[in-house]
């Protein structure tokens, strides 16, 4: 499958462990049996070269970030419009989110679904169905102190987030890890002789197994809570526990896919957090950037690996269908660390 061929041929290693690594070679290196009083010298003046330089870049990355800083998330969470489908229920730093996954918008009544055995269809492989949307036990604990991490993590196949209209949030792709979801969108004929796309207008469609989920801006849940030209509004809770919003800024003006971080995180004011926070946006894009692609805050390892097992369950332990998880994507599970946007 091609997720570890996209996702895993990247490095590992920041510029700021680098850096680190450096210093700590000066240091041995100043202590050799062999130095000199003069190389000491030098070498000393190039530390403190060294750490001055690392200050700065430090302070730097600091006023960058200085909204990322750990704040709770809380008061801006009940604030926002959850749908009467989701119940809330605050602990100690945590969230916790119970839904029944189906969304408060109206769906179709027929999908475009994938022929028996076809992974990711195209109007040549996929037929016009009932929409096979059934209710789901979603119940996730999620941080309301986001951890922000230089280190990012890749969204997975499967959840990675949950929406107010009650439904749960995918990352871009299909089920082979690369072919975007919102790029492949087709129809095909249904049964009373209309058209039935693969991806509806609130950009989401259900699993064949009956999960709805979102690849992208869903502009039947930001119509639930925006006007025309005013800001975005909270959306939805990313797997780290920062928030998600639709595309527009704080003054009603788009945000184009550009702004954003590899992530699709930004930091700005939103309604509901007026003094800035660290966000993700979901840019309205038929792109890759349609939708997360990494969380940048640290994400809670046991909502990270029971993924695979609730998608194999959700997927009925077959392997052929619409975003099947595979021995790959466990492997991803393993495997989560990027590098970071900066
Ligand atoms: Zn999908």
């Amino acid at each position: 499958m091609s997720e570890r061929a996209t996702h895993g041929k990247t490095p590992t290693v920041g510029a700021p462990a680098t850096n680190r690594d450096v210093h700590s070679q000066d240091v041995a290196t100043d202590s050799h049996p062999g130095s000199t009083p003069l190389s000491r010298t030098v070498l000393i003046a190039l530390l403190a070269v060294a750490v001055m330089a690392t200050a700065a870049t430090t302070t730097a990355r600091a006023a960058k970030t200085g909204t990322r800083a750990s704040t709770s998330t809380t008061a801006g969470l009940k604030k926002a419009t959850w749908g009467a489908n989701i119940t809330a229920s605050y602990g100690s730093g945590t969230i916790r989110l119970r839904s029944n996954g189906i969304p408060n918008h109206a769906m179709l009544a027929q999908y475009a679904l994938p022929d028996n055995g076809v992974m990711v269809p195209t109007a040549a492989t996929a037929h016009a169905g009932s929409n096979p949307t059934i209710a789901q036990n979603i119940d996730f604990t999620l941080p309301t102190v986001p951890a922000w991490s230089a280190t990012t993590t890749i969204a997975p196949m499967g959840a990675i987030g949950l929406m107010i209209s009650g439904a749960v949030l995918f990352n871009p792709y299909e089920g082979d890890g690369g072919t975007v979801a919102m790029a492949n969108n087709f129809t095909v004929t249904g049964s009373d002789g209309t058209k039935v796309p693969f991806v509806d207008a609130c950009s989401g469609h259900p699993t064949p197994q009956g999960m709805y989920h979102y690849h992208g801006l869903p502009a039947c849940v930001t119509a639930e809570v925006d006007t025309g030209k005013g800001p975005s509004h909270l959306i939805g809770i990313a797997f780290d526990g920062y928030p998600i919003y639709g595309d527009r800024n704080a003054k009603g003006a788009k945000v184009p896919a550009s702004k954003l971080d590899r992530c699709n995180g930004i930091t700005s004011a939103t309604p509901e957090f007026p003094k800035g926070i660290y966000h993700y946006v979901l840019p309205g894009t038929a792109t890759a950037t349609s939708s997360i692609r990494c969380f940048h805050g640290k994400v809670s390892a046991s909502l990270m690996t029971r993924l695979p097992r609730m998608t194999i369950a959700m997927m009925g332990g077959t392997s052929t269908a619409h975003h099947p998880i595979g021995t790959s994507a466990r492997a991803l599970v393993c495997d989560l660390r990027m590098p970071a946007a900066s």
